[in-house]
């Protein structure tokens, strides 16, 4: 017996112009800004079957990533779980959690990201006020200071690593500067987090935000968010709800505290992904893992020079996990990544904002932050700038 379909009177578009060939996806080498490659373990935890978002199984998933990411942070923050979406999107949740309208947000901008987080904080209805500092420089405490003194913020927001510049602004000292001015402090670790030391609790910073695609080398798509008491006791004063329901910190503590009430469909897999990276870095050891992404940043860096090339930041406040290569005069960037990428499979980024011409950005971070990796990169573009001179 054959079934027709209801009232069908609509004519489907046809598929033949559509692309039936199954998926293929390069092999990539990637040593851009993200996403970095994924190990294989986590690659395969990600291609599990999923299980139901409320399944006791998953839900000691949930308390194990939380474990996980406190230990990666050094955080002892209750509130502290991976949200739905990229980096922007945890970002957003920390803004969209304590700002209200017409509360004062004080932003460090010392390249792209800061930026962002100027653009997202006025969508929420504050009273932006910027500190500048020029693209590959950080802020002295004594800058920060004086920032705080004049704009009296509710909110003060920093990049500690600043991914379009490839600088480390240094937080030590700077919670306990928010705690004399009363004020809440937010850092972005999307490039430090899992390989750059972070202190979270000891350096009292209030809310802080990563992702999963670069230094935990996990594919993108969850992206660890956390928020300390008095970021919490912001948050429960407030006049007004928060203005983004899907991020929405009181709604999503009932789903990762102990009520378990549903909020939105968790993105399993990637949960999956997230705890299997996290898990390899607990095993590894955060001070080993970040001796590794020193160790490498270092050996590339002297690789750099051995070529003629120069580093755009001061030693001092150079990440390891990001390094921003100076373009020599006469060369095409875009040309060169393009070559890599096309011919070598290699991908690094090019210059954001600023910066944009004037310097390639590599990224060793997480399962990408060993020598041989950097070697190859060495190698290959020495070769590919003689070929283009
Ligand atoms: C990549 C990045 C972001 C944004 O993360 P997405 O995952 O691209 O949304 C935010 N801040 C910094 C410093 C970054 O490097």
């Amino acid at each position: 017996m054959t079934s027709t379909l209801p009232l069908n009177t609509s004519k489907v578009n046809a598929a033949h112009k559509l692309s039936l060939a199954p998926l293929q996806v390069p092999e990539r080498l990637l040593l851009g800004p993200g996403p970095s490659n994924a190990e294989a373990t986590v690659v395969a935890a990600m291609n599990c079957q999923p299980i139901g978002h409320l399944d006791p199984a998953y839900l000691q998933m949930m308390d194990e990533v939380q474990d996980l990411l406190r230990y990666t942070w050094q955080t002892d923050n209750e509130l502290t779980y991976p949200v739905p979406g990229t980096g922007s999107a945890a970002m957003e949740a920390t803004l969209a959690n304590v700002v209200e309208p017409g509360d004062r947000v004080l932003v460090g901008v010392m390249g792209y990201f800061g930026h962002r987080l100027v653009d997202m904080a006025g969508r929420y209805g504050a009273d932006v006020r910027t500190m500048h500092q020029s693209w590959g420089q950080v802020f002295s405490l004594d800058t920060i200071r004086a920032g705080l003194e004049e704009h009296r913020p509710a909110v003060l927001a920093l990049v500690h690593a600043e991914t379009s510049t490839g600088a480390r602004q240094p937080i030590e000292g700077v919670g306990a500067l928010c705690r004399e001015f009363d004020c809440l402090l937010i850092i972005d670790t999307v490039t430090s987090l899992g390989g750059v030391p972070i202190f979270l609790d000891e350096w009292q910073v209030d809310l802080a935000y990563s992702c999963s695609q670069k230094g935990l080398s996990c594919p993108p798509g969850v992206s660890p968010f956390t928020m300390g008491p008095r970021a919490v006791a912001k948050m429960e004063q407030r006049q007004t709800p928060v203005a983004n329901w899907y991020l929405d910190a009181g709604l999503l503590r009932k789903y990762w505290g102990r009520d378990r009430v549903y909020h939105h469909t968790a993105p399993v897999n990637l949960t999956f992904a997230l705890r299997e990276a996290l898990r390899l870095l607990a095993e590894e050891g955060l001070e080993n893992r970040w001796q590794r992404h020193q160790d490498t940043a270092e050996f590339f860096w002297e690789g750099l020079e051995s070529i003629g090339l120069s580093c755009h930041v001061d030693r001092a406040y150079r990440l390891p996990t990001l390094t921003t290569v100076r373009v020599p005069d006469g060369v095409d960037a875009k040309a060169v990544a393009r070559t890599l990428l096309l011919e070598h499979n290699i991908e690094i980024g090019g210059g954001l904002g600023e910066l944009a011409g004037q310097v390639w950005r590599v990224g060793l971070m997480g399962a990408n932050s060993h020598r041989d990796r950097a070697e190859t990169l060495l190698t290959t573009l020495e070769k590919v700038l003689h070929s283009s001179l």
